[in-house]
């Protein structure tokens, strides 16, 4: 079997075992492909193995890969968007991870509008509160919420986080559960359901699946080193 499909299928069984472990359906969880920095043809190996969605992080690398791949691929949008990037965004994500502020969000909306698309947002929260870190704070969450309309063009459906690196295991644990019983709290108080938590990288989405993940996203355990 090529590297790649041999590395999606190992992938594919750790997330499945995984979930059967927490108690989970297999179904609950979504292995998104992280392609970032590799050409497009590696993203047709792994599509020709099975694999739908695809992350990208950077919206110059998403709009100069999309358009030579097939359509029917789900890209996703995964890192920090700046303001003037959004469009880019939005004419080949269909998901978009990090959004990070109310203005980003409100500009998100008015493009989406504007352009008749119906992306799936989801808010980046700084869960461990690391410096360097993007994401709104976790108190900030259900105030910005209840700024959004219910019926906005492009509907919020759930949280986003990334975990320190090489974190040991008890604060991955206590990063990717922060995000769960975040996120059970805002959708009580912002009277909205958040059903998707996207969290958990190559090095930590079994955690994160324990803990609830329902969006996995994997680049180097897939593709290989950067
Ligand atoms: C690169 C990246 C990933 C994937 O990281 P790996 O460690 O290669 O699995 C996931 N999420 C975001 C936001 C990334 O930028």
């Amino acid at each position: 079997m090529p590297q790649i499909a041999e590395n999606l299928a190992a992938i594919r069984e750790r997330v499945r075992a995984a979930a059967v472990q927490s108690g989970r359906s297999p179904d609950a969880v979504k292995l998104l492909a992280v392609s970032k920095t590799f050409p497009p043809g590696a993203v047709a190996e792994a599509y020709a193995a099975g694999q739908g969605r695809f992350g990208e992080n950077r919206v110059q690398e998403l709009a100069a890969k999309a358009p030579a791949l097939p359509k029917a691929i789900e890209w996703h949008q995964i890192g920090h968007l700046q303001a003037n990037k959004v469009r880019g965004a939005l004419e080949f994500a269909s998901w978009i991870h990090a959004v990070d502020s109310l203005s980003l969000l409100r500009r998100i909306e008015r493009l989406a509008a504007e352009m008749a698309v119906h992306p799936k947002l989801l808010l980046e929260v700084n869960v461990s509160g690391e410096e360097s870190k993007f994401g709104l704070r976790p108190q900030d969450v259900s105030a910005l919420l209840r700024e959004l309309p219910q019926d906005a063009p492009a509907p919020v459906v759930g949280l986003m986080t990334m975990a320190p690196l090489d974190a040991p295991q008890e604060l991955l644990h206590a990063v990717f559960g922060g995000l769960r019983r975040l996120r059970d709290q805002v959708q009580q108080e912002a009277g909205r359901a958040l059903p998707e938590l996207s969290m958990g990288m190559s090095g930590d989405f079994e955690v994160a699946i324990q803990e609830g993940s329902t969006i996995v996203r994997v680049g180097s355990a897939i593709f290989g080193h950067r």
